[in-house]
């Protein structure tokens, strides 16, 4: 693990980023449609991810998740894991924790919830943008991987669920998506295989491998451009594997993909 991240080296980042760069500028410059007014009431601030072993960081645009994507949790959230298209939502921006490795980053305990769930889930960065991606062109698009918490107010997204409305409740609130530092695909290639799993306290809860994901990150992306343009900025929850479970004050919880750095969040 260390190694990779040595081999992304300052400069490689550059490179990199600089090469993907062309088309975030050409995409901001015809989404702009503000004018030549400058000046704000107020400055709102951006979210930003850390490029592993780089100064420069990864400006977030959009969070997509995609839902359902292991068969195996599929059927304990009350599914079929037959091949439908896969389906999926968003949160916003800042909902991002950033977790550096090798520490223990507090996680605070959200309001309103009394079963609180992790999801550990292979994050996707997209560097560069599209409308319509070809599958076999896919993974061009991806500039970086990461591991991430999908946390979830689990009671909040059943009952909304039920009742047929939004998850954004259960879903989309304040610090529900910590995640690593990005560690570039020119470095660590791309990731179609490799163990994932997640300990609470020490104890395995989650384990699995990224092979057994219904649609891999190549087809999210590709779907995803068919219904969104695709921007530089966006990054893709790819979805958990089987045994969510509970959290409470006090939990440690730590997160593993294999070839990426663990993050670990203690529950406050
Ligand atoms: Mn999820």
């Amino acid at each position: 693990m260390k190694s990779i991240t040595r081999t992304i080296t300052r400069r490689g980042a550059l490179q990199a980023a600089a090469a993907m760069t062309t088309g975030a500028v050409a995409g901001c410059a015809t989404a702009t449609s503000a004018g030549p007014r400058t000046k704000t009431l107020f400055t709102v601030a951006g979210t930003t991810i850390p490029i592993a072993g780089s100064e420069i960081a990864f400006p977030v645009r959009r969070i997509y998740c995609i839902g359902r994507n292991y068969a195996a949790h599929s059927r304990e959230m009350g599914s079929d894991p037959s091949r439908e298209p896969p389906f999926f939502f968003q949160k916003p921006t800042d909902a991002i924790q950033n977790v550096a490795p090798g520490q223990v980053a507090d996680h605070p305990y959200p309001t309103l919830t009394k079963n609180y769930h992790y999801e550990v889930e292979l994050v996707a960065a997209i560097g560069k943008g599209g409308r319509e991606i070809a599958i076999e062109r896919a993974l061009d698009h991806v500039l970086a991987y990461t591991v991430g918490l999908d946390m979830t107010r689990r009671d909040l997204q059943r009952a909304m669920g039920d009742e047929k409305k939004p998850w954004e409740i259960g879903k989309s609130f304040d610090r529900s998506a910590p995640l690593g530092p990005l560690s570039l695909a020119s470095a660590t290639g791309h990731f179609t295989q490799g163990a994932i799993w997640l300990k609470v306290n020490g104890q395995i809860k989650q384990s699995a491998n990224l092979d057994q994901m219904i649609w891999s990150v190549a087809e999210q992306v590709s779907r995803l451009s068919a219904a969104f343009e695709l921007m530089p900025g966006d990054i893709i929850y790819s979805g958990t594997p089987e045994n969510v479970g509970p959290v409470v004050r006090g939990d440690l919880i730590e997160c593993h993909i294999d070839g990426l750095p663990e993050i670990s969040v203690r529950i406050a």
